[in-house]
């Protein structure tokens, strides 16, 4: 039986460069593998092998097209529908193929992705990818900043070029919340 493995981490972790990485390796050693992300936020996306759908089912397009791999590796998994991540353990247990994911575990606002929950939940690898704070704590959450300013407001995913994210201890991360509610407070937001 193949395995499906979840590697994750807050923003930063160079998740995207070691998903390239492991097929690098796999191409070398003549093993087929593919490396897919979700659509979501990769529309215009030419560095992966295929592109997946919202509502598209992995198993199905697993066993009709690609059943012969020996590894699918998937960037941004937390970005997958709990149903899809549930069709990648059938993929593995099925049809033998490995699933790798790499994503995130949480959002801006600390609560879990829809994919990345399930993948705790179904995994049975998981590994923790180490990302620091600016402080030097191990960083543990992803907050988002809009032109340039700190922000716990907006939707879950934003694709937009005045958003990036910063890598945070729990520390800061509060300490960072706690502020905004003041200036949010005091009308200055
Ligand atoms: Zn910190």
């Amino acid at each position: 039986m193949s395995r499906l493995a979840f590697q994750y981490a807050t923003v930063h972790g160079d998740k995207s460069a070691q998903a390239f990485r492991v097929k690098k390796a796999f191409i070398r050693h003549g093993l087929s593998m593919m490396i897919m992300a979700p659509v979501t936020t990769h529309l215009k996306d030419t560095k992966y092998d295929y592109l997946i759908r919202e509502e598209e089912n992995l198993f199905l397009t697993m066993k009709k097209q690609f059943p012969n791999l020996s590894l699918l590796v998937i960037d941004d998994a937390h970005l997958l529908s709990a149903k899809q991540v549930d069709q990648l353990l059938q993929v593995a247990i099925t049809l033998h193929i490995a699933v790798l994911c790499y994503g995130l575990r949480t959002d801006f606002r600390t609560s879990g992705f829809e994919g990345a929950r399930r993948l705790l939940e179904l995994s049975q690898v998981l590994l923790k990818i180490p990302t620091f704070c600016e402080c030097g704590r191990e960083a543990l959450f992803s907050v988002r900043k809009e032109n340039g300013k700190t922000t716990f407001q907006g939707s879950q995913i934003m694709d937009s070029d005045m958003v990036t994210y910063q890598a945070l201890c729990p520390n800061c991360y509060y300490r960072k919340l706690l502020q905004f509610k003041k200036l949010r407070e005091s009308g200055r937001i």
